[in-house]
């Protein structure tokens, strides 16, 4: 099998490492790649078109000289500007969703109203407002904090939970007037604020059968403790126990299927992965937002505890025979430290040399991702905000974020910094292994 990996990222090479790991795959094409995926047995890094990942037809023209069994698109810019469609189009197995399904990441907007819709669980709305006078007018009658949000896609930094009306104002500001986010900024939403820990929860589907991945949380600030700006994620665990109970079977009951059902009955059947993230309240679990991919760094502790032949699940998920496949974890738990580059989140500095990465794959069950690195005359260089993604597993969350660390400490670049606290929050808890570490992540 032949397989074509759209992106750049931590996510993307995490799916490469465990797509290799799979008898029947023989080579990986990795559009763009990253300085790990570059050195990938059997792997090969291509320059994107000229037009970048937002041109589906010159992707779709790519694949179809490529010719790949299966093209996975990690990243949500090409999904939302309708890559799937073109690959079907040319006949080209694809997974991932079309364009018009990929509008539940796309535009908050089209996401809050599908969930009102439909009464599937999520935060209260004020108001959706496409001027900021009528935004800013709006704060007049919200509760404090109350929740900011840029309609389009703005790399997870077009959220705001602001505490203070001027906090607000500026953050309308900063998406509307100055147009920090450019079209995404066109529209904003104003949400109640939810309380309660945050939970990823990612599946894979067809349409019809529905493979759960395992629950992820995932650490968004930039500081121990949750503090600091918003990042793309500076890290993410996974713990037997992290959902108890029924709440799977809710999660899965209120929101997922209900979700794919509505989807498909309004006309636009979601195929390829859906990432929901959710806040557990008080009252249930309840949706914060959609993502039309795998997160990342979620998929780096996902991939970690797969104990079944992701590729064929892909396939199967992309000739619509989901059901077929059987899914097994890994017991135990995993955890992934994102180690970031000096001046991320903010503009990140690059070109510095990264050493210690053998020693750092030397520890037991660790395997180090890269993301923001490229290969420079032999040697791993920084390249980008989040430079790698240091995952490990363990019978346990505590062995697993201690093997990750203990990498993490073999490993050194010029100004690198991680946080010091990734699945501190807890994991698997209580005399049964049953109960969810209720974490405080928000
Ligand atoms: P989103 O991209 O919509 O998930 O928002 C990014 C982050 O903002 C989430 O992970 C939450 O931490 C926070 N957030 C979003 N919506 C809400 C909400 N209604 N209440 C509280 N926090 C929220």
């Amino acid at each position: 099998m032949k397989i074509l990996v759209i992106g750049s990222g931590g996510r993307e090479h995490a799916l490469a490492w465990r797509l290799l790991g799979d008898t029947g795959v023989e080579h990986l094409w990795c559009l763009p790649g990253n300085g790990g995926m570059a050195r990938l047995p059997n792997g090969e890094c291509l320059a994107v078109p000229p037009g970048g990942l937002t041109d589906a037809p010159a992707l779709a023209a790519l694949g179809e000289s490529l010719r790949p069994d299966l093209t996975l698109v990690g990243p949500e810019l090409p999904l939302v500007s309708g890559i799937a469609d073109e690959f079907t189009r040319r006949g080209l197995r694809v997974v991932g969703p079309s364009k018009a399904a990929a509008q539940l990441e796309g535009s908050k907007a089209f996401a809050k109203e599908f969930l009102l819709c439909n009464k599937i669980l999520a935060g209260p709305l004020y108001g959706i407002f496409d001027s900021a006078g009528d935004a800013y007018s709006a704060l007049c009658a919200v509760d404090w904090p109350c929740v900011i949000k840029a309609d389009g896609l703005a790399a997870g930094k077009g959220v705001l939970v602001a505490s203070t009306p001027d906090d607000a104002t500026a953050f309308i500001d900063r998406l509307m007037v100055a147009r920090e986010f450019g079209a995404a900024g066109d529209r904003v939403l104003l949400e109640e604020a939810l309380r309660g820990p945050e939970l990823s929860y990612i599946v894979l589907t067809d349409g019809e059968a529905i493979l759960p991945l395992v629950p992820t949380r995932d650490h968004k600030r930039v500081f121990n403790g949750n503090r600091g700006p918003n990042t793309g994620g500076m890290g993410a665990y996974s713990a037997d126990g992290l959902v108890a109970g029924d709440l799977e079977e809710r999660i899965l009951g209120t929101i997922v299927r209900p979700t794919l059902e509505a989807m498909a009955r309004e006309g636009h059947p979601y195929r390829g992965f859906l990432y929901a993230g959710l806040m557990l309240t008080a009252d249930g679990p309840q949706v914060l937002e959609f993502n039309c991919r795998m997160g990342d760094p979620e998929t780096q502790a996902i991939v970690v505890r797969m104990d079944f032949p992701l590729a064929e699940a892909l396939q199967a998920a992309a000739e619509g025979r989901l059901r077929e496949i059987n899914a097994r974890w890994k017991p135990g738990a995993s955890a992934c430290v994102v180690m970031a580059a000096a001046g991320y989140p903010g503009e990140p500095r690059t070109g510095m040399k990264i050493g210690g990465l053998e020693a750092a794959a030397d520890v037991r069950d660790t395997v180090v991702f890269h993301a923001g690195t490229k290969l420079q005359g032999g040697e791993v260089v920084v390249s980008g905000g989040r430079v790698l993604g240091v995952t490990a597993t363990g019978a346990d969350l505590s062995t697993a974020v201690a093997r990750a660390y203990e990498a993490v400490g073999k490993i050194s670049f010029d100004g690198a910094h991680c946080r010091r606290d990734i699945g501190a929050t807890g994991g698997s808890g209580g005399a049964s292994g049953a109960s969810r570490g209720a974490g405080s992540e928000v």
